[in-house]
Protein backbone atom coordinates (compact mmCIF):
# COMPACT_ATOMS: atom_id res chain seq x y z
CA UNK A 1 0.00 0.00 0.00
CA UNK A 2 1.08 3.28 -0.82
CA UNK A 3 0.66 6.46 0.53
CA UNK A 4 -0.05 10.19 -0.97
CA UNK A 5 -0.79 14.22 0.15
CA UNK A 6 -4.44 14.68 0.60
CA UNK A 7 -3.35 18.04 -1.48
CA UNK A 8 -2.05 15.74 -4.60
CA UNK A 9 -1.77 12.19 -5.99
CA UNK A 10 1.17 12.99 -8.03
CA UNK A 11 3.72 11.30 -5.53
CA UNK A 12 2.84 8.04 -4.28
CA UNK A 13 5.37 6.95 -1.52
CA UNK A 14 5.39 3.53 0.74
CA UNK A 15 4.41 4.18 4.16
CA UNK A 16 7.98 4.41 5.83
CA UNK A 17 8.92 6.85 3.66
CA UNK A 18 5.85 8.85 4.96
CA UNK A 19 6.58 8.00 8.79
CA UNK A 20 10.14 9.89 8.32
CA UNK A 21 8.57 12.80 6.74
CA UNK A 22 5.61 13.20 8.66
CA UNK A 23 3.74 16.24 6.39
CA UNK A 24 3.58 16.17 2.63
CA UNK A 25 6.19 18.50 1.46
CA UNK A 26 2.73 20.49 -0.79
CA UNK A 27 1.35 21.11 3.16
CA UNK A 28 -1.22 18.22 2.99
CA UNK A 29 -1.26 14.69 5.31
CA UNK A 30 -0.27 11.56 4.29
CA UNK A 31 -3.20 9.22 3.60
CA UNK A 32 -3.73 5.58 1.81
CA UNK A 33 -4.15 5.62 -1.52
CA UNK A 34 -6.90 3.20 -0.87
CA UNK A 35 -9.12 2.52 1.70
CA UNK A 36 -9.05 -1.31 0.83
CA UNK A 37 -7.92 -3.23 3.15
CA UNK A 38 -9.63 -5.52 4.90
CA UNK A 39 -8.67 -6.57 8.67
CA UNK A 40 -10.74 -9.60 9.70
CA UNK A 41 -11.66 -9.26 13.85
CA UNK A 42 -13.02 -13.09 14.11
CA UNK A 43 -9.43 -13.87 14.39
CA UNK A 44 -8.84 -11.26 17.31
CA UNK A 45 -11.17 -13.16 20.01
CA UNK A 46 -8.32 -15.01 21.64
CA UNK A 47 -5.18 -12.63 20.49
CA UNK A 48 -3.17 -10.22 22.78
CA UNK A 49 -3.03 -7.07 22.28
CA UNK A 50 0.36 -7.01 20.72
CA UNK A 51 -0.69 -9.86 18.20
CA UNK A 52 -3.60 -7.52 17.15
CA UNK A 53 -1.54 -4.53 16.40
CA UNK A 54 1.15 -6.72 14.57
CA UNK A 55 -1.68 -7.46 12.59
CA UNK A 56 -2.90 -4.46 12.11
CA UNK A 57 -0.19 -1.97 11.46
CA UNK A 58 1.17 -4.77 9.00
CA UNK A 59 -1.92 -3.94 6.51
CA UNK A 60 -1.44 -0.63 6.43
CA UNK A 61 2.48 -0.36 6.57
CA UNK A 62 3.19 -3.00 3.52
CA UNK A 63 6.59 -2.32 3.17
CA UNK A 64 7.90 -3.10 6.31
CA UNK A 65 8.39 -6.89 6.98
CA UNK A 66 5.92 -8.63 9.39
CA UNK A 67 9.36 -9.47 11.71
CA UNK A 68 10.04 -5.99 11.94
CA UNK A 69 6.36 -4.66 13.23
CA UNK A 70 6.39 -7.70 15.78
CA UNK A 71 9.88 -6.22 17.10
CA UNK A 72 8.36 -2.47 17.09
CA UNK A 73 5.19 -3.73 18.54
CA UNK A 74 7.19 -5.77 21.13
CA UNK A 75 9.04 -2.65 21.95
CA UNK A 76 6.62 -0.31 22.66
CA UNK A 77 4.11 -2.50 24.03
CA UNK A 78 5.13 -5.31 26.44
CA UNK A 79 7.46 -3.23 29.38
CA UNK A 80 6.08 0.37 29.55
CA UNK A 81 1.98 -0.37 30.57
CA UNK A 82 0.81 -1.33 33.84
CA UNK A 83 -1.88 -3.21 32.88
CA UNK A 84 -1.67 -6.88 30.75
CA UNK A 85 -4.12 -5.92 28.42
CA UNK A 86 -2.44 -2.74 27.26
CA UNK A 87 -5.60 -1.20 26.78
CA UNK A 88 -8.56 -2.50 29.20
CA UNK A 89 -12.11 -2.48 28.49
CA UNK A 90 -14.81 -1.66 31.46
CA UNK A 91 -18.15 -2.59 30.96
CA UNK A 92 -20.26 0.64 32.69
CA UNK A 93 -24.05 1.32 32.51
CA UNK A 94 -24.20 2.96 29.71
CA UNK A 95 -21.91 0.42 27.98
CA UNK A 96 -17.96 0.61 27.86
CA UNK A 97 -15.02 2.33 28.60
CA UNK A 98 -12.04 1.95 27.27
CA UNK A 99 -9.08 2.76 29.29
CA UNK A 100 -6.13 4.63 27.10
CA UNK A 101 -3.91 5.55 30.21
CA UNK A 102 -2.24 2.70 30.81
CA UNK A 103 1.54 3.64 28.93
CA UNK A 104 4.39 5.54 30.75
CA UNK A 105 2.51 9.16 30.61
CA UNK A 106 -0.63 8.07 31.87
CA UNK A 107 -2.24 9.15 28.43
CA UNK A 108 -4.02 7.55 25.17
CA UNK A 109 -0.57 9.64 22.98
CA UNK A 110 1.45 6.51 24.47
CA UNK A 111 -0.28 3.92 22.34
CA UNK A 112 1.23 5.61 19.04
CA UNK A 113 4.12 7.38 21.06
CA UNK A 114 5.69 4.55 22.16
CA UNK A 115 5.91 2.38 19.18
CA UNK A 116 6.38 5.94 16.76
CA UNK A 117 10.56 5.98 17.73
CA UNK A 118 10.58 2.40 16.47
CA UNK A 119 8.58 2.96 13.31
CA UNK A 120 10.84 5.57 12.67
CA UNK A 121 14.13 4.32 13.28
CA UNK A 122 13.15 0.93 11.20
CA UNK A 123 11.95 3.17 8.04
CA UNK A 124 15.53 4.77 8.84
CA UNK A 125 17.33 1.21 8.22
CA UNK A 126 15.47 0.10 5.62
CA UNK A 127 16.77 3.31 4.05
CA UNK A 128 20.20 3.71 4.81
CA UNK A 129 19.98 6.81 6.35
CA UNK A 130 22.94 9.11 8.08
CA UNK A 131 20.75 11.98 8.87
CA UNK A 132 19.50 13.28 11.75
CA UNK A 133 15.50 13.48 12.10
CA UNK A 134 14.54 16.18 14.46
CA UNK A 135 11.15 15.62 15.56
CA UNK A 136 8.92 19.15 16.24
CA UNK A 137 6.31 18.62 17.99
CA UNK A 138 3.45 20.96 19.28
CA UNK A 139 1.42 20.27 22.13
CA UNK A 140 -1.58 21.06 24.25
CA UNK A 141 -0.33 19.06 27.15
CA UNK A 142 -0.47 14.89 26.33
CA UNK A 143 1.59 14.58 23.32
CA UNK A 144 4.59 16.32 24.53
CA UNK A 145 5.63 14.15 27.95
CA UNK A 146 4.19 11.05 25.59
CA UNK A 147 6.63 12.27 22.55
CA UNK A 148 9.66 13.14 24.89
CA UNK A 149 8.57 9.85 26.34
CA UNK A 150 9.05 7.79 23.55
CA UNK A 151 12.34 9.77 21.60
CA UNK A 152 14.03 10.10 24.65
CA UNK A 153 17.84 9.41 23.91
CA UNK A 154 16.33 7.30 20.34
CA UNK A 155 19.58 7.26 17.81
CA UNK A 156 19.95 9.72 15.04
CA UNK A 157 16.95 11.68 16.86
CA UNK A 158 16.54 15.55 18.21
CA UNK A 159 13.27 16.27 19.59
CA UNK A 160 12.03 20.05 20.20
CA UNK A 161 8.38 20.04 21.73
CA UNK A 162 6.36 23.03 22.25
CA UNK A 163 3.74 24.01 24.74
CA UNK A 164 1.56 27.02 25.06
CA UNK A 165 2.96 28.34 28.19
CA UNK A 166 -0.39 29.09 29.90
CA UNK A 167 -2.44 26.20 28.37
CA UNK A 168 -1.51 22.74 29.74
CA UNK A 169 -2.20 21.76 33.70
CA UNK A 170 0.14 21.48 36.34
CA UNK A 171 0.92 18.03 36.15
CA UNK A 172 1.36 18.08 31.97
CA UNK A 173 4.21 20.67 32.22
CA UNK A 174 5.82 18.95 35.42
CA UNK A 175 6.21 15.86 33.07
CA UNK A 176 7.29 17.68 30.01
CA UNK A 177 9.90 20.25 32.13
CA UNK A 178 11.32 16.93 33.72
CA UNK A 179 11.83 15.36 30.78
CA UNK A 180 15.36 13.21 30.74
CA UNK A 181 17.25 12.56 27.28
CA UNK A 182 20.24 14.32 26.06
CA UNK A 183 18.24 14.84 22.75
CA UNK A 184 15.29 16.77 24.02
CA UNK A 185 14.25 19.93 24.51
CA UNK A 186 11.04 21.75 25.67
CA UNK A 187 10.20 25.33 24.84
CA UNK A 188 6.98 27.43 26.60
CA UNK A 189 5.05 29.65 23.93
CA UNK A 190 3.83 32.49 24.56
CA UNK A 191 0.37 31.56 22.65
CA UNK A 192 -2.22 28.79 22.18
CA UNK A 193 -2.12 25.51 20.86
CA UNK A 194 -3.03 26.87 17.65
CA UNK A 195 -0.13 29.02 17.64
CA UNK A 196 2.54 26.28 18.33
CA UNK A 197 1.08 23.77 15.61
CA UNK A 198 1.19 26.72 13.25
CA UNK A 199 5.11 27.51 14.12
CA UNK A 200 5.73 23.93 13.42
CA UNK A 201 3.54 23.79 10.24
CA UNK A 202 5.21 26.55 9.15
CA UNK A 203 8.74 25.28 9.65
CA UNK A 204 8.68 22.08 7.60
CA UNK A 205 8.19 24.44 4.66
CA UNK A 206 10.02 27.55 5.09
CA UNK A 207 13.18 28.69 3.45
CA UNK A 208 14.82 30.06 6.43
CA UNK A 209 14.54 26.36 8.16
CA UNK A 210 15.56 24.33 5.06
CA UNK A 211 18.77 26.41 4.74
CA UNK A 212 19.73 25.82 8.06
CA UNK A 213 19.52 21.65 7.70
CA UNK A 214 22.24 20.24 6.37
CA UNK A 215 21.73 16.24 7.40
CA UNK A 216 19.17 16.80 8.83
CA UNK A 217 15.42 16.05 8.04
CA UNK A 218 12.09 17.77 9.98
CA UNK A 219 9.72 15.21 10.88
CA UNK A 220 6.59 15.23 13.19
CA UNK A 221 5.32 13.62 16.21
CA UNK A 222 2.13 15.36 15.72
CA UNK A 223 -1.03 13.42 14.74
CA UNK A 224 -0.39 14.16 11.29
CA UNK A 225 1.64 11.88 11.10
CA UNK A 226 0.86 8.60 9.86
CA UNK A 227 2.95 6.22 11.89
CA UNK A 228 0.74 7.80 14.95
CA UNK A 229 -2.73 7.02 13.43
CA UNK A 230 -2.10 3.40 12.34
CA UNK A 231 -1.12 2.12 16.02
CA UNK A 232 -4.38 4.06 17.03
CA UNK A 233 -6.78 1.50 14.66
CA UNK A 234 -5.46 -1.36 17.00
CA UNK A 235 -7.29 -0.30 19.83
CA UNK A 236 -10.61 -0.20 18.34
CA UNK A 237 -9.80 -3.98 17.51
CA UNK A 238 -8.87 -5.49 20.41
CA UNK A 239 -11.38 -3.41 22.35
CA UNK A 240 -14.40 -4.89 19.85
CA UNK A 241 -12.07 -8.35 20.53
CA UNK A 242 -12.31 -8.17 24.44
CA UNK A 243 -16.09 -6.77 24.16
CA UNK A 244 -16.71 -9.95 22.51
CA UNK A 245 -14.74 -12.41 24.70
CA UNK A 246 -16.63 -10.78 27.74
CA UNK A 247 -20.12 -11.39 26.39
CA UNK A 248 -20.83 -7.71 26.15
CA UNK A 249 -21.50 -7.73 22.26
CA UNK A 250 -22.49 -10.22 19.91
CA UNK A 251 -19.73 -11.13 17.11
CA UNK A 252 -20.79 -9.33 14.34
CA UNK A 253 -22.63 -6.68 15.98
CA UNK A 254 -22.86 -2.83 15.09
CA UNK A 255 -21.45 -0.72 18.04
CA UNK A 256 -20.50 3.13 18.11
CA UNK A 257 -17.30 4.83 19.24
CA UNK A 258 -17.77 8.03 21.16
CA UNK A 259 -13.94 10.02 20.92
CA UNK A 260 -13.08 13.00 22.84
CA UNK A 261 -11.63 15.00 19.93
CA UNK A 262 -8.95 17.69 19.73
CA UNK A 263 -6.94 17.55 16.45
CA UNK A 264 -9.43 14.69 14.71
CA UNK A 265 -6.72 11.96 14.86
CA UNK A 266 -8.03 9.41 17.63
CA UNK A 267 -11.44 9.57 16.28
CA UNK A 268 -9.72 9.20 12.39
CA UNK A 269 -8.46 5.94 13.82
CA UNK A 270 -11.92 4.80 14.55
CA UNK A 271 -12.77 5.53 10.80
CA UNK A 272 -9.67 3.77 9.16
CA UNK A 273 -10.65 0.72 11.64
CA UNK A 274 -14.46 0.61 10.55
CA UNK A 275 -13.62 0.93 6.88
CA UNK A 276 -10.97 -2.13 7.47
CA UNK A 277 -13.87 -4.15 7.81
CA UNK A 278 -14.46 -3.32 11.94
CA UNK A 279 -18.24 -3.44 12.71
CA UNK A 280 -18.94 0.07 13.55
CA UNK A 281 -22.56 1.91 13.46
CA UNK A 282 -21.35 5.72 14.20
CA UNK A 283 -18.42 7.56 15.58
CA UNK A 284 -19.33 10.06 18.20
CA UNK A 285 -17.15 13.12 17.94
CA UNK A 286 -17.35 14.89 21.65
CA UNK A 287 -15.93 18.09 22.30
CA UNK A 288 -15.63 21.21 25.24
CA UNK A 289 -16.75 24.61 25.05
CA UNK A 290 -14.04 24.77 22.06
CA UNK A 291 -17.15 22.93 19.72
CA UNK A 292 -16.09 23.95 16.13
CA UNK A 293 -16.72 20.49 15.02
CA UNK A 294 -19.81 20.19 16.77
CA UNK A 295 -21.06 23.43 14.36
CA UNK A 296 -19.37 21.61 11.14
CA UNK A 297 -21.02 18.43 11.62
CA UNK A 298 -24.47 20.14 12.20
CA UNK A 299 -23.87 22.63 8.98
CA UNK A 300 -21.03 21.74 7.06
CA UNK A 301 -19.49 25.15 7.75
CA UNK A 302 -16.47 24.62 9.51
CA UNK A 303 -15.25 27.92 11.42
CA UNK A 304 -12.60 28.77 13.91
CA UNK A 305 -13.56 32.73 13.88
CA UNK A 306 -14.32 32.37 17.27
CA UNK A 307 -13.62 32.85 21.14
CA UNK A 308 -10.60 30.21 22.18
CA UNK A 309 -11.41 28.77 25.84
CA UNK A 310 -9.31 27.39 27.93
CA UNK A 311 -10.77 24.72 29.79
CA UNK A 312 -9.97 21.89 32.05
CA UNK A 313 -9.94 19.39 29.44
CA UNK A 314 -7.20 21.08 27.79
CA UNK A 315 -6.01 18.69 24.77
CA UNK A 316 -9.12 19.13 23.51
CA UNK A 317 -8.73 23.20 23.41
CA UNK A 318 -8.04 23.51 19.71
CA UNK A 319 -10.29 25.52 16.67
CA UNK A 320 -7.50 23.56 13.77
CA UNK A 321 -8.79 20.06 13.93
CA UNK A 322 -5.94 18.76 11.40
CA UNK A 323 -6.53 15.64 10.70
CA UNK A 324 -10.51 16.09 9.75
CA UNK A 325 -8.51 17.20 6.61
CA UNK A 326 -8.31 13.35 5.96
CA UNK A 327 -11.59 12.77 6.44
CA UNK A 328 -12.39 15.67 3.83
CA UNK A 329 -9.84 13.57 1.57
CA UNK A 330 -11.83 10.98 1.37
CA UNK A 331 -15.26 11.83 2.06
CA UNK A 332 -14.88 14.16 -1.32
CA UNK A 333 -14.03 10.89 -2.93
CA UNK A 334 -9.89 11.90 -2.93
CA UNK A 335 -10.84 15.08 -4.34
CA UNK A 336 -6.98 16.76 -3.73
CA UNK A 337 -8.19 20.04 -5.47
CA UNK A 338 -11.40 20.97 -3.63
CA UNK A 339 -9.16 19.48 -0.40
CA UNK A 340 -6.12 22.55 -1.33
CA UNK A 341 -8.82 25.24 -1.82
CA UNK A 342 -10.52 24.52 1.22
CA UNK A 343 -7.69 24.09 3.33
CA UNK A 344 -6.77 27.46 2.27
CA UNK A 345 -10.02 29.27 2.68
CA UNK A 346 -9.20 27.99 6.34
CA UNK A 347 -6.03 29.64 6.14
CA UNK A 348 -7.34 32.40 4.44
CA UNK A 349 -10.04 33.33 6.33
CA UNK A 350 -10.80 30.70 8.69
CA UNK A 351 -13.13 29.07 7.56
CA UNK A 352 -14.86 27.08 4.95
CA UNK A 353 -18.29 25.28 3.64
CA UNK A 354 -18.07 21.94 2.07
CA UNK A 355 -20.52 20.68 -0.24
CA UNK A 356 -23.57 19.57 0.61
CA UNK A 357 -23.41 16.20 -0.73
CA UNK A 358 -19.80 15.66 1.17
CA UNK A 359 -21.79 16.58 3.99
CA UNK A 360 -24.14 13.67 4.03
CA UNK A 361 -21.24 11.67 3.34
CA UNK A 362 -19.84 12.65 6.93
CA UNK A 363 -23.36 13.03 8.55
CA UNK A 364 -23.92 9.27 7.59
CA UNK A 365 -21.02 8.57 10.00
CA UNK A 366 -20.48 10.75 12.59
CA UNK A 367 -22.40 12.58 15.34
CA UNK A 368 -21.39 15.65 16.94
CA UNK A 369 -22.07 16.43 20.34
CA UNK A 370 -20.31 19.09 23.22
CA UNK A 371 -20.80 19.99 26.96
CA UNK A 372 -19.58 22.87 28.92
CA UNK A 373 -17.25 22.65 31.41
CA UNK A 374 -19.67 22.52 34.42
CA UNK A 375 -21.92 19.80 32.40
CA UNK A 376 -18.47 17.76 32.12
CA UNK A 377 -17.61 18.42 36.31
CA UNK A 378 -21.33 16.98 36.63
CA UNK A 379 -20.28 13.44 34.80
CA UNK A 380 -17.22 13.26 36.81
CA UNK A 381 -18.87 13.32 39.97
CA UNK A 382 -22.12 11.39 38.90
CA UNK A 383 -20.08 8.47 37.59
CA UNK A 384 -18.02 8.44 40.87
CA UNK A 385 -20.90 8.50 43.36
CA UNK A 386 -22.85 6.07 41.23
CA UNK A 387 -20.42 3.62 39.91
CA UNK A 388 -17.31 4.40 41.93
CA UNK A 389 -15.48 4.90 38.56
CA UNK A 390 -13.44 7.96 38.27
CA UNK A 391 -12.94 9.70 35.06
CA UNK A 392 -10.68 12.57 33.98
CA UNK A 393 -12.14 15.78 32.02
CA UNK A 394 -11.95 14.21 28.74
CA UNK A 395 -13.32 11.17 29.43
CA UNK A 396 -16.17 13.30 31.03
CA UNK A 397 -17.14 15.66 27.78
CA UNK A 398 -17.15 11.92 25.85
CA UNK A 399 -19.58 10.51 28.69
CA UNK A 400 -21.64 13.71 28.15
CA UNK A 401 -21.44 13.41 24.73
CA UNK A 402 -22.44 9.20 24.85
CA UNK A 403 -25.81 11.03 27.06
CA UNK A 404 -26.86 13.56 24.62
CA UNK A 405 -26.72 10.77 21.88
CA UNK A 406 -28.60 8.32 23.72
CA UNK A 407 -31.57 11.25 24.57
CA UNK A 408 -31.62 11.12 20.77
CA UNK A 409 -33.18 7.41 20.85
CA UNK A 410 -29.72 5.81 19.67
CA UNK A 411 -30.16 2.28 21.47
CA UNK A 412 -26.96 0.08 20.07
CA UNK A 413 -24.05 -1.01 22.16
CA UNK A 414 -21.19 1.88 23.00
CA UNK A 415 -17.90 2.42 23.87
CA UNK A 416 -16.54 5.78 25.42
CA UNK A 417 -12.63 6.05 25.28
CA UNK A 418 -11.14 7.12 28.06
CA UNK A 419 -8.17 9.40 26.95
CA UNK A 420 -6.10 10.13 30.42
CA UNK A 421 -5.65 9.03 33.58
CA UNK A 422 -8.00 11.07 36.41
CA UNK A 423 -4.86 11.73 38.37
CA UNK A 424 -3.23 13.79 35.73
CA UNK A 425 -6.13 16.27 35.95
CA UNK A 426 -6.37 15.81 39.70
CA UNK A 427 -7.20 19.47 41.21
CA UNK A 428 -10.45 19.50 38.31
CA UNK A 429 -11.41 16.06 39.00
CA UNK A 430 -11.04 16.18 43.30
CA UNK A 431 -12.41 19.75 43.09
CA UNK A 432 -15.60 18.23 40.61
CA UNK A 433 -16.06 15.39 43.33
CA UNK A 434 -15.78 17.48 46.80
CA UNK A 435 -15.92 20.79 48.21
CA UNK A 436 -12.73 20.36 49.33
CA UNK A 437 -10.24 19.91 47.08
CA UNK A 438 -6.12 20.76 47.52
CA UNK A 439 -5.17 23.79 45.20
CA UNK A 440 -1.54 21.99 44.72
CA UNK A 441 -1.72 19.17 42.17
CA UNK A 442 0.58 16.56 43.97
CA UNK A 443 -1.66 16.84 47.35
CA UNK A 444 -4.65 16.79 45.03
CA UNK A 445 -3.44 13.58 44.17
CA UNK A 446 -3.05 12.20 47.57
CA UNK A 447 -6.37 13.48 48.15
CA UNK A 448 -8.10 11.23 45.02
CA UNK A 449 -6.05 8.26 45.82
CA UNK A 450 -7.38 8.40 49.44
CA UNK A 451 -10.96 8.55 48.18
CA UNK A 452 -10.95 6.51 45.44
CA UNK A 453 -8.41 3.64 46.49
CA UNK A 454 -6.96 3.52 43.00
CA UNK A 455 -3.19 3.85 43.03
CA UNK A 456 -1.57 7.12 41.15
CA UNK A 457 0.15 5.91 38.61
CA UNK A 458 3.82 5.04 38.82
CA UNK A 459 5.07 8.09 36.19
CA UNK A 460 3.12 10.69 38.25
CA UNK A 461 3.74 9.53 41.52
CA UNK A 462 7.38 10.42 42.09
CA UNK A 463 6.87 13.63 39.51
CA UNK A 464 6.97 16.17 42.17
CA UNK A 465 10.37 15.55 43.30
CA UNK A 466 12.28 15.54 40.26
CA UNK A 467 14.22 18.30 38.92
CA UNK A 468 13.41 20.94 36.50
CA UNK A 469 15.36 20.64 33.40
CA UNK A 470 13.99 23.58 30.71
CA UNK A 471 12.62 26.89 31.30
CA UNK A 472 13.19 28.71 28.07
CA UNK A 473 10.43 31.08 27.37
CA UNK A 474 9.77 32.16 23.51
CA UNK A 475 7.16 34.58 21.44
CA UNK A 476 5.40 32.47 19.24
CA UNK A 477 6.31 35.09 16.42
CA UNK A 478 10.23 34.00 17.15
CA UNK A 479 9.37 30.43 16.32
CA UNK A 480 10.97 29.89 13.29
CA UNK A 481 13.61 32.12 13.65
CA UNK A 482 14.44 29.21 17.10
CA UNK A 483 13.77 26.46 14.83
CA UNK A 484 16.40 27.42 12.69
CA UNK A 485 19.05 27.87 15.17
CA UNK A 486 18.63 24.64 16.48
CA UNK A 487 18.66 23.03 13.29
CA UNK A 488 21.67 24.68 12.20
CA UNK A 489 22.84 23.26 15.70
CA UNK A 490 21.60 19.93 14.87
CA UNK A 491 23.76 19.99 11.06
CA UNK A 492 26.95 17.67 10.43
CA UNK A 493 28.32 16.79 7.18
C1 LIG B 1 -4.85 14.41 22.53
C2 LIG B 1 -5.97 14.15 23.46
C3 LIG B 1 -7.29 14.15 23.01
C4 LIG B 1 -7.68 14.50 21.59
O1 LIG B 1 -7.26 13.53 20.68
P1 LIG B 1 -7.13 13.91 19.12
O2 LIG B 1 -6.53 12.73 18.48
O3 LIG B 1 -6.23 15.11 19.07
O4 LIG B 1 -8.50 14.22 18.64
C5 LIG B 1 -8.29 13.86 23.93
N1 LIG B 1 -8.00 13.60 25.22
C6 LIG B 1 -6.74 13.61 25.68
C7 LIG B 1 -6.49 13.35 27.11
C8 LIG B 1 -5.69 13.86 24.81
O5 LIG B 1 -4.44 13.86 25.29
Amino acid sequence: MRYNSTRSREKMIPAHQAVITGLSPDGGLYVPEQLDVFIPVSGFTNASYQEIAEAVISSFFTDYDRETIRNCVNSAYNSRFDDPSIVPVRPFHDGAIMELWHGPTSAFKDLALTILPHLLTAAYKKDQREDTVAILTATSGDTGKAALSGFADVEHTDITVFYPSEGVSAVQKQQMVTSSGDNVSVIAVKGNFDDCQRMVKEACSSPEVKRSCNNVTISSANSINIGRLVPQVVYYFSTYASLVKQGEIKEGEEITFVVPTGNFGDIFAGYLAKKAGLPVKRLVIASNDNNVLTDFIRTGTYNRNRPFHETISPSMDILISSNLERLLYFASNGDCELVTSLMKQLSENGQYTIPAEMAEVITSEFSAYWCDQDMCRQEIRELFEQEHILIDPHTAVAVSALHQYRAEGHKEYAVALSTASPYKFAQDVLSAITANASQDPFEAMKQLEELSGVPIPAGLADLESLPVRFNTTIDKEDGISWIAGKMEELSHD
